[in-house]
């Protein structure tokens, strides 16, 4: 290592469940190497092959921006030209305000996801600064998330599930719709040290993913129909005599109405609607039965369905039937950002917006930015930490709706994306290694802290500097918007939690993580040191919130009624982070398709075929991979690829249909997509 080369802690900010602790080398100001640190004890130096591969690239690569800039062509082009930040700022402060004279605060709405996850990148000043104006709220959740994260919190209340690393204890443990290898990488670790101490492992998922290569049971039941199969199977637990009757006497409430539900359907019900074989289903039943140490982890694809509520529902429910709490290794593995103590509205400031305010789904953001009849409508857009044009469904819904000429659209971001070439003007942001920020989790439940490790490049400035700045060409003269950093991480953790131990945020060590314990100091049992927040204080089988809301009191089973032949399914690629990575080489298309040997033939198509994937929405190229991974009927291609890999330059969430619905929270159904394939003759 020479004299300008440094080592330097640091945290991953992606969208990803582990939220990994890194080490970082600097060469005279450029990040040429991103590794694993130990600091983090559940991720221990270990990362995924795509922050190693392409982050110094991110950072430094011929898509980073790093000037203030003004679109002069088209919408959805590549054309700008560089201005100085005070004359980016004037534009959006003179369009935006003539917007907010015409129509109001609301004509003013954020579209924002959690790009980076850093406290201070997600929302902070840019929440004051939006809270300020009076604009519209955006509800993030149905997008990814709010699905899950209800189904468990109608069940066990806000309360932290089991921490991952307690899994290596279990004696079964059931990986449910979780594709580890690529979505939840370090709980691969845990899998083979309960494997080495001789637990077994089920896997369901409808794609044979590599976990399910190293199972002792994988279930592939059709996507959708999961919640089928754990009703099934809860039934079968009461005709054996399995479930745990002590446990629900003295913990558990609703269970005769679940059980209701249950009786509506047999193990060959579910052999017959999830195309299961039967056998399989018997396989599955007998493990659940030998024993009540039991792990659950569960990953985010079936919330993405028609049935997406009622399937994450009935799937727990197996472990509360059975009893599989009270001691490390049996549990539900969920909600650990519960386990952090976050004060947001220290650090949003919900308090300065001045009345309520409208509050749209993020996935209805195509249908309401196209919408004549909203008022007031929405004429101006702020994207940050997201790439709307290739995550959302609908894509080419909601690419009509960023061309709207009347509409004004600020970008910032930290490369040039496809959603960026949609703005007027683009901010440019600086990506998390030059910038402060304290980290929670939605996957473990280490706190970390990170430090930047490189000045921003060219003109690029944090989120946070770039909203401060907003608010003063805005005039918003409070003094929460003279917060430096350092005083917004203080905002954004309460500084007496013990488990803190007496650090001020923004002080807490940059080489370590802190354990995020139960109120004793020892790592979280539920039914051990704590207990469900229901309002029951029991684990809530039936829920009377989702019944009043969504009519889904229990789980309950929907079949797709859609006249295209083939289920197509998006889950993470290995390759990028949603979008994110999306604009590097290794990234370019075309993207694949797997197709099973079946439904090829049937189609005249061969492996590596050009083909066409297309419904009543759009039209995607693809490559054509022949798989035995993948069921008949069901067609997989990896989600968050750029418009450019696809000679017509839709992707795979162009086929989504963003009006359809999960069954609770209004949440994206990106797995209940239907869609035709055929082969392109001729085609590159
Ligand atoms: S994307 Fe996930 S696995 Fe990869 S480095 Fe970041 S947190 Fe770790």
């Amino acid at each position: 290592m020479n004299a300008t080369t440094q080592s330097l802690p640091s945290v991953c900010p992606l969208d990803c469940p582990d939220t990994c602790s890194l080490e970082v080398t600097v060469d005279d100001g450029r990040i040429t190497r991103v590794r694993g640190s130990a600091a983090n004890p559940y991720t221990a130096s270990v990362i995924c092959k795509k922050v190693a591969r392409y982050y110094p690239d991110f950072v430094h690569g011929e898509r980073r921006l790093t000037r203030p800039l003004l679109r002069v062509g088209a919408r959805g082009s590549d054309a700008f030209r560089a201005v100085s930040w005070e004359q980016a700022l004037d534009v959006i402060h003179e369009r935006v305000t003539a917007a907010v004279e015409r129509h109001g605060g609301e004509t003013v709405m954020p579209l924002n996801y959690a790009g980076p996850h850093g406290r201070l990148a997600v929302g902070s000043m840019a929440s004051r600064f939006f809270h300020r104006l009076g604009a519209t709220e955006i509800d993030r959740g149905p997008l990814c998330g709010a699905v899950r994260s209800t189904a468990y919190t109608s069940l066990f209340g806000s309360v932290q599930g089991m921490p991952p690393e307690q899994a290596a204890q279990a004696e079964l443990i059931a990986v449910w719709g979780n594709n580890v290898t690529v979505s939840n990488l370090h709980f691969a670790r845990v899998l083979k040290s309960a494997r080495a101490r001789g637990a077994k492992v089920v896997v369901v998922d409808p794609r044979r993913v590599r976990v399910a290569e190293q199972c002792h049971l994988h279930v592939q039941p059709l996507p959708g129909t999961d919640v089928v199969l754990a009703l099934a199977l809860a039934a079968e637990f009461e005709r054996r005599g399995a479930i745990d009757r002590a446990f629900a006497e003295r913990h558990v409430a609703g269970l005769d109405a679940y059980l209701d539900a249950a009786r509506r359907y047999s193990l060959d019900d579910a052999a017959r609607i999830c195309r299961v074989p039967r056998a399989t289903i018997d396989a599955l039943v007998e493990l659940y039965c030998a024993t009540s140490h039991i792990a659950l982890s569960i990953g985010n694809g079936m919330e993405r369905g028609r049935n997406g509520g009622s399937s994450l529902r009935a799937i727990m429910a197996l472990s509360v039937l059975r009893g599989a709490f009270g001691r490390e290794g049996a549990g539900v593995i969920a909600k650990h950002g519960t386990s952090f103590p976050y004060t947001d509205d220290a650090l949003e400031r919900p308090d300065l917006a001045s009345g309520a305010r409208r509050r749209v789904n993020i996935v209805d953001t195509g249908r309401v930015l196209l919408d004549e009849s909203l008022a007031p409508p929405v004429t101006a857009l702020f994207i940050y930490n997201h790439n709307p044009v290739c995550t959302h469904p609908d894509q080419n819904r909601l690419r009509r709706a960023l061309s709207r000429e009347d509409l004004f659209v600020v970008g910032i971001d930290v490369v040039m994306t496809d959603s960026m070439a949609y703005a007027d003007v683009i901010l440019p942001a600086a990506s998390h290694f030059e910038c402060d920020d304290v980290y929670g989790a939605y996957g473990q439940s280490w706190l970390q802290r990170a430090a930047p490790v490189i000045p921003p490049v060219g003109e690029s400035q944090p989120n946070t500097e770039i909203f401060r700045r907003l608010a003063a060409r805005f005039g918003f003269d409070e003094p929460c918007f003279a917060d430096d950093d350092a005083a917004l991480m203080r905002a954004a953790l309460d500084a007496s939690d013990p488990r803190l131990s007496g650090l001020s945020p923004d002080k807490l060590p940059l080489d370590a993580a802190l354990a995020m314990n139960a109120g004793d100091g020892r790592r979280p049992v539920l039914f051990d040191n704590l207990f469900p927040k229901t309002a029951s204080g029991r684990i809530e089988l039936y829920s009377a919130d989702l019944e009043e809301r969504f009519g889904c009191g229990v789980p309950r089973y929907l079949e797709a009624d859609d006249h295209w032949p083939l289920m197509l399914i998006t889950p993470s690629s290995s390759k990028r982070t949603n979008s994110t990575f999306g604009g590097h080489a290794d990234s370019r298309g075309p993207a694949t398709v797997e197709i099973h040997a079946d439904d090829a033939k049937a189609r005249g198509v061969d492996d590596g075929d050009a083909v066409v994937v297309h419904n009543d929405l759009g039209r995607v190229a693809l490559r054509a991979v022949i798989s035995d991974r993948v069921p008949r009927g069901v067609l997989y291609s990896p989600k968050g690829n750029w418009l450019g890999t696809s000679r017509t330059g839709q992707t795979v969430n162009a086929l989504v249909d963003a009006d359809r619905k999960a069954d609770i929270m209004g949440g994206a159904c990106y797995n209940d997509t239907f869609v035709e394939l055929t082969r392109e003759r001729g085609a590159a």
